[in-house]
């Protein structure tokens, strides 16, 4: 057995993402006094996903009764609110439209407003008349319009986390890519690239695009892959032409949103995000090629059955995603009057989806216990509308998993409770 003294940290953290970050913030807060550590291998935190995103809020309606996302997003949802109103974070609850363009449309989004007021949501069906009174600029069959959706600063409520950690007495180390982890009795030790040594009772890997790898530096067989999807959006020009927060009828066998019209928190318009393979993991643009990624990816049999499965749908997205004259006739389903000329090419995001080797893509929230470990494994969108509840999950879990070293809680051996 180690002495208390031997850990550099109670729990360690992979991952300046948003999930990472509140896991952090959840163990402060739920059991004061632990010894936290985050490590994160770039230089400041949420630069990859987190920062990389829609900014939506996104109220829930989407997800299936039970699941995880649903729980964790309508609960979300409202807590984030709170917590930007509580620091001071830009945020606005716009409320959004779900449009049907195509009469085949016309069921799914019917379903969706039940959906929505099983999931006690505020939820409005749309004429075509009532659509355009939300959004001159929009056409469409019927809408549904969902009251509790808004935008905010994702980045910013991820700077806020890792605030809360630091001041809370936590360490965050950034410029810390973690390379090696080895499992022990009494904990788990990991090594950073600068040759760092970390020794912990329980580590938390909420490494996003490189999750499935964390948890193979640990020993423990994800069962799943990250297949990257990258996400290209275009700034619209004439951000007028759009009011508020508008999307499409998504297509039930993909987790993927469809391409929406998003007025962000600071007024700009953006329009995507599409769903392209990425030949990296962190792969921005078309000609940011890792061999060795692109390599594992295609090795991967899950891969090969979601492209034998969806290429008619994949060839559709890669047409949209390389001629920018098709990515805009796609948006003018919704929005008749813009043009090529009304796009600027804007940053993409790149999606962590979980595939299983069967091509399945996981569509939950995907958290995994080992021994002296807690894994996020698949925590793709709305995982930052729901990253308070998510945190003070994993954090509850890292927390139940350091007791099992021997561990108390700070607050309960001076007589508090935790
Ligand atoms: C295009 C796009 C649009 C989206 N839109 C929305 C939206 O509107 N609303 C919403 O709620 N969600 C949205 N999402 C999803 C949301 O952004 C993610 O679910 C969320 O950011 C995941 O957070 P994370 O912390 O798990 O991952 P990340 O933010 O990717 O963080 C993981 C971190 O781990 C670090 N890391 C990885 N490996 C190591 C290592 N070995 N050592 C140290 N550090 C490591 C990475 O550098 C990274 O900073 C969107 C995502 C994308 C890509």
């Amino acid at each position: 057995m180690m002495t208390h003294a031997a850990y550099d940290c109670d729990v360690l953290v992979i991952g300046g993402g948003i999930v990472g970050l509140s896991t952090a913030y959840a163990i402060t807060r739920t059991a004061p006094g632990t010894r936290v550590t985050v490590l994160e291998k770039e230089w400041g935190p949420a630069r990859h996903q987190t920062g990389h995103n829609s900014g939506v809020i996104h109220s829930g309606i989407y997800y299936p009764p039970g699941s995880l996302k649903a729980r964790y997003a309508v609960r979300g949802a409202a807590e984030l609110v709170d917590f930007c109103a509580a620091h001071d974070i830009a945020h606005a609850v716009t409320g959004k439209l779900i449009v049907a363009t195509g009469s085949d449309e016309l069921p799914r989004l019917h379903a969706l407003v039940q959906r929505g007021r099983a999931h006690g949501l505020p939820v409005r069906e749309l004429g075509p008349a009532q659509i355009t009174e939300y959004e001159p600029g929009v056409r469409g069959l019927a809408a549904i319009r969902v009251g509790t959706t808004g935008v905010c600063d994702f980045t910013a409520v991820a700077a806020r986390f890792a605030s809360e950690v630091s001041t809370a007495g936590g360490r965050i180390r950034y410029g810390a890519e973690v390379v090696a982890v080895d499992r022990r009795p009494w904990g788990v030790a990991v090594r950073t690239a600068d040759g760092e040594v970390v020794r912990a009772r329980v580590l938390v890997n909420c490494a996003g695009l490189h999750s499935d790898r964390v948890a193979r530096l640990a020993g423990d067989d994800p069962g799943a892959r990250i297949v990257p999807f990258r996400g290209e959006y275009y700034e619209l020009t004439r951000p007028e032409l759009v009011r508020g927060l508008v999307y499409p009828v998504p297509d039930p066998a993909f987790p993927f949103l469809g391409v929406h019209l998003t007025r962000g928190i600071d007024g700009t318009v953006h329009v995507g995000p599409n769903a392209v393979p990425a030949p990296a993991r962190e792969g921005y643009t078309w000609t940011d090629v890792h061999p060795r990624e692109l390599a594992a990816t295609l090795a991967w049999p899950g891969s090969w059955r979601i492209a034998r499965r969806h290429w008619r749908y994949g060839a559709g997205e890669v047409r949209r995603s390389l001629s920018k004259g098709a990515f805009t006739r796609a948006v003018q389903r919704l929005l008749p009057e813009v043009t090529e000329a009304d796009l600027r090419p804007s940053p993409a995001g790149v999606r962590a989806q979980a595939v299983l080797r069967d091509g399945t893509l996981v569509d939950d929230f995907l958290i995994r216990d080992a021994p002296h470990t807690v894994h996020v494994l698949n925590a793709p969108s709305p995982a930052a509308t729901a990253s308070l509840p998510i945190g003070r999950e994993v954090a509850r879990r890292a927390l139940l998993r350091a007791r099992a070293t021997g561990w108390t809680p700070p607050a309960v051996q001076s007589g508090h409770c935790v």
